[in-house]
């Protein structure tokens, strides 16, 4: 496993990280998280993802749980939460980012964590009904009281991104440093583009999410949902949409004899794929099972087998 820094931020993140969103508690129980968990570790991951709205809350207490058991040295690993849907109704405590909720949520977070600090914390969305100055002073004030060590953005307008890092330089507060964006083969958009000052300018790091696209770039939709994916999950209909789209199976499809060429598994290319950009600070992987774990960690041998050529025939596929 390689690290690279976290954009200009001094620290180091592994290539590919490890995410709990669906899978903690709704796939995943206690010993199959460590299972996993193991996994990832072994093969040098350093970095695992987590958010207060993931299973609401549960998924923070099962890898507080697994973390706990594992009982890893704390400065070997870097643990990230967000903080944005809220876990109560109210209105101040639902898609916000005032400062009440965010001074309060940290703690949740941290008690089901079983943590002191988490290493990142992310504003899981951006809140326009909040003005943006009072977030950053609010993770300044996280960060300040040892909560957090670095804080950042999750799906932001770029614009907005920048207008918070010059609200940090003015007033000498804490910066956010990283973004966490979607980023894979079909949705890339955002972050090939619209973020692209933010990394040549302001040296703004990424750690990416859904690389397989929920798994639709393994190629295990050809052939229907599969009765044990994510796609067949209760309460996950939305995705079917996606996942079963005539178009981006075809494409799918076409994607497959270019990752047999090299060598790699459809998951692995798809992974690898996302790594090749040199503005990607990490990907967030996601497996409801070990297996996958260590199919996906051998991603890393792809990353340097992407040439022209490989660039050529994947552009064809979505031109
Ligand atoms: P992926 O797009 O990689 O999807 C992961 C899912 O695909 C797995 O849970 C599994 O689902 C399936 N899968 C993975 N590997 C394989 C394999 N080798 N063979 C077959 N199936 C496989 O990533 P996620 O969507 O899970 O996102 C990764 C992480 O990113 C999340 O855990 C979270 O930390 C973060 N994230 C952040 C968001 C944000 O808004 N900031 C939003 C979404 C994710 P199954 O077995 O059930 O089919």
């Amino acid at each position: 496993m390689n690290y690279r820094h976290l954009g200009r931020a001094g620290i180091q993140v592994s290539e590919l990280s490890f995410g709990s969103w669906v899978t903690f508690h709704t796939q995943a129980g206690i010993d199959s998280t460590v299972e996993m968990m193991t996994a990832a570790y072994d093969a040098g991951v350093n970095f695992f993802d987590n958010a207060e709205g993931y299973a609401g809350g549960k998924s923070e207490e099962v890898m507080g749980a697994a973390l706990k058991r594992l009982g890893w040295r704390r400065g070997s690993y870097l643990v990230s939460t967000k903080l944005f849907w809220g876990l109560h109704e109210g209105p101040n405590e639902q898609n916000t980012l005032n400062r009440k909720y965010l001074l309060e949520s940290i703690d949740g977070s941290l008690a089901r964590l079983g943590m002191d600090y988490v290493d990142l914390l992310y504003c899981h969305r951006a809140d326009p009904t909040t003005p943006i100055e009072e977030t950053v002073w609010a993770m300044h004030n996280i960060i300040e009281r040892g909560k957090a060590l670095y804080w950042g953005t999750s799906e932001w307008e770029a614009a907005d991104i920048v207008t918070a890092i010059e609200i940090a330089e003015r007033h000498h507060l804490h910066k956010p440093v990283v973004e966490q964006p979607v980023y894979n083969l079909f949705d890339r958009h955002r972050f090939g583009a619209d973020y692209d000052r933010l990394y040549k300018e302001f040296g703004y790091g990424s750690t990416t999410w859904s690389p397989l696209a929920s798994g639709l770039l393994t190629g295990k939709y050809k052939a229907g949902i599969p009765s044990d994916s994510r796609g067949a999950l209760e309460g996950y209909g939305w995705l079917q949409e996606q996942l079963t789209d005539a178009d981006r199976l075809a494409k799918v499809a076409a994607l497959e004899p270019i990752a047999r060429d090299m060598g790699a598994s459809l998951a692995q290319f798809s992974l690898a794929w996302c790594l090749q950009n040199p503005h990607v600070s990490s990907v967030l992987t996601g497996a409801s099972r070990v297996e996958q774990v260590r199919e996906n960690m051998k991603a890393i041998a792809f990353i340097d087998s992407f040439t022209p050529d490989v660039m050529q025939a994947i552009d064809k596929v979505f031109e």
